[in-house]
């Protein structure tokens, strides 16, 4: 499984995509405006993460640009943030974000969202079908 991690700090780009490294994804990571340079050239993730607070593109407008898109409907969105005000949740899911996974935050909180959304890729050696 593939995974896109955007984030405008590259410190934070590392931790999320060790984890989810660690979980079997292949990561690919960037800001906001080098996120969408990404899913354009493919292949497409299941998975992006985002963060909201970024410079040049924040990530409730990347969550909406991606939602625009038919053939993105199907990568799963998570908001990986320090925005923690209900109200900006509620704005970010009905953006189109599946998930909501506050800063700061412990792989296995991450690990369990991503469970949740049943994205926890088999380990490798077993076949999925
Ligand atoms: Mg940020």
């Amino acid at each position: 499984m593939r995974a896109l991690v955007v984030d405008d700090s590259r410190a934070m780009r590392r931790i999320v995509a060790r984890i989810l490294t660690g979980i079997g994804y292949d990561v690919e990571a960037g800001d906001g405006q080098q996120a969408l340079d990404v899913l354009a050239r493919g292949p497409k993730p299941h998975l992006a993460c985002i963060d909201w607070n970024m410079p040049v593109m924040d990530g409730l407008s990347l969550v909406v640009r991606v939602r625009e898109n038919p053939q993105w409907r199907d990568i799963t969105l998570m908001m990986v943030t320090t925005e923690s005000e209900h109200s900006q949740i509620v704005r970010a899911l009905a953006a189109g974000a599946h998930e909501y996974l506050i800063k700061p935050f412990t792989s296995d909180s991450l690990r369990e969202k991503l469970d949740l959304l049943g994205l926890v890729p088999a380990p490798t050696g077993e076949v999925a079908s």
